[in-house]
């Protein structure tokens, strides 16, 4: 394979390391054994490899003892490498990025710790899945909608540090971020902005610091590990539409892409839209693949007041409705209503999570299905979607690979998703799918376009891609990185930055 892999690297002093952390959070709470170490890998990568392996999986409870688990790995030069709820599949999973490291799983720190309905925000660990959350807003008086991805079993904060993706009108989740609390890497506690005033009454409401603004260090980084975050939601509306424009040809999909923009930036269309290639719906709203399809399908919601929608659809008629091939459906929902959703794609506007899209993808290769997304970010203009998604599918061709293409839209940027689907038991096509993905990534490098977010063996590739000025940006990075972390222990190679010790080796 022509990626980087693990450097090699002295771990530190392991045993002891692990023994102090058993006497620090209790020996049940360290696990080294092989059936945990194998749970704990990278389901996307070939089966049964064992490179990417944890030499241990600790699991503290609370603040205090993530503090300990630091403070040891620090003082015995540990690498540590942390997850929340570890289902960051296509992203790595669970799996470290240093052969070796001790993995901090977060999963028992799972309280809801504070919802505030009227300002409409939470306070969670690092453990609460997409699904507690739900259910706690629900239980809560349901006067609250979270942004959810596709899958409901990931975490609110390990979602929120990739900068990932939600379909409703807070869908860019890590816009929605508001105070931090954070362990460093000497073991201190740091709450960020004006959660710092400890009786504090705006932790949550209030955004901007006195002082620079500090949290988004923290967001893909491996600067710190996050113990608690304030998280911001929707208003549940009186009114939900599911809205829907299937089209076919270029030509379209150019006229779709900037009407799309205008509705966003007029405020018509308020959520995260999407468009995709490749899969169509049933009467019910149930996805299925179509590799074949020559149609796409864009998927956007509406929120409001009945009559607020109704104005809404008019200007999206006016929009969509007059391009040639385009067909408009929309399916309307009481803000109150969590159960009758015609498929996940409704729910998923909706902020009510489930597991479909997984059972999809298994439709692929059954249980060993895996995939690599390959996510470009681009402008969002019309002739530029239509070349750049034309460019994906010869790259794509070239490779005999299938393509799936799931725009993913923000007001003036559109992610270009394409799914890479392979059987994680077959060794040459798994390394065929990671060795296409190197060279895709030169291909929309040169083309201009940066990869949103990456798995761990094309870090170091993607971040070599933000090289202006002979990569000022990683010498910054790697500078804050040796203030903050000098020992090099937290996630080192998190979005190609190494602490000094391993840049050395
Ligand atoms: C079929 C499918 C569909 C998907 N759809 C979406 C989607 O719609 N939107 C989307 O965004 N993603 C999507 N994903 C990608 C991924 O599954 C989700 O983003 C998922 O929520 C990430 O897993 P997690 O929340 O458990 O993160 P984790 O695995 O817990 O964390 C991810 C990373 O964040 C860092 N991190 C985690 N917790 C902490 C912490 N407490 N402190 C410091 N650093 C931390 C670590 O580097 C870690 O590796 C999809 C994946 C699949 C397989």
């Amino acid at each position: 394979m022509t990626t980087l892999s693990t450097p090699p690297i002295d771990l530190g002093d392991l045993d002891r390391a692990l023994t102090r952390i058993a006497e620090a959070i209790g020996a049940d709470r360290v696990r080294t054994d092989t059936a945990t170490i194998e749970e704990f890998r990278d389901p996307y990568t070939a089966q049964g490899s064992a490179d990417w392996d944890a030499s241990a999986v600790v699991s503290p409870t609370s603040t205090e003892e993530v503090q300990a688990v630091v403070r040891i790995a620090g003082e015995c030069r540990v690498p540590l490498w942390t997850f929340s709820q570890g289902r960051n599949n296509t992203y790595g999973g669970p799996a470290p990025r240093v052969k070796g490291s001790v993995v901090v799983n977060l999963r028992e720190m799972n309280r809801v710790l504070e919802i505030d309905e009227d300002l409409a925000y939470v306070v969670v660990e690092p453990g609460v899945r997409w699904f507690d959350l739900y259910e706690a807003l629900e239980a809560a008086g349901g006067r609250l909608w979270t942004s959810i991805p596709d899958l409901g079993w990931g975490s609110v904060i390990g979602n929120c540090t990739e900068y990932g993706r939600g379909y409703t009108q807070y869908g860019d989740h890590a816009e929605n971020v508001c105070g931090m609390e954070i362990v460093l890497a000497n073991g201190e506690v740091v709450r960020t902005g004006m959660w710092a005033m400890p009786n504090s009454e705006v932790a949550h409401v209030y955004r901007h610091p006195f002082g620079p603004q500090l949290q988004g260090l923290f967001h893909s980084s491996g600067l710190g590990i996050i113990t608690k975050m304030g998280f911001w939601l929707q208003r549940r509306p009186e009114t939900y539409a599911s809205c829907w424009v299937e089209f076919s040809g270029d030509d379209a999909l150019e006229a779709v892409a900037d009407g799309m923009r205008e509705l966003m930036l007029g405020n018509t269309v308020t959520n995260y839209p999407t468009i995709m290639r490749g899969v169509r719906l049933d009467e019910d709203g149930n996805p299925s693949f179509d590799p074949d399809a020559s149609r796409w399908l864009a998927r956007f919601a509406l929120y409001g007041t009945s009559e607020a929608v109704d104005a809404h659809w008019i200007a999206v008629e006016r929009t969509l409705g007059t391009i040639p091939t385009a067909t408009l459906r929309r399916r309307d929902y009481a803000g109150t209503d969590r159960t009758s959703h015609a498929g996940h794609e409704d729910r998923v506007m909706a902020g009510i999570p489930d597991m479909d899209i997984l059972a999809l993808f298994e439709t692929m290769y059954g249980k060993t299905t895996a995939h690599l997304d390959f996510s470009p970010v681009g402008p969002l203009r019309g002739k530029d979607v239509v070349e750049t998604s034309r460019l994906m599918r010869s790259l794509y061709q070239e490779t005999g690979e299938q393509f799936f293409s799931g725009l993913m839209l923000s007001p003036r940027s559109v992610i270009h998703i394409s799914t890479m689907f392979f059987d994680s038991t077959n060794a040459e096509q798994t390394e065929r799918v990671y060795d296409n993905y190197t060279r895709m990534v030169s291909v929309m490098s040169e083309r201009g376009y940066p990869i949103y977010r990456t798995n761990l063996h094309h870090m170091d590739q993607v971040a070599s891609t933000l090289d202006f000025n002979d990569n000022a940006l990683m010498r910054l990075n790697e500078t804050i990185k040796d203030a903050l972390d000098p020992g090099g222990i937290l996630q080192p190679g998190k979005s190609g930055i190494w602490g000094r010790r391993f840049r050395q080796v």
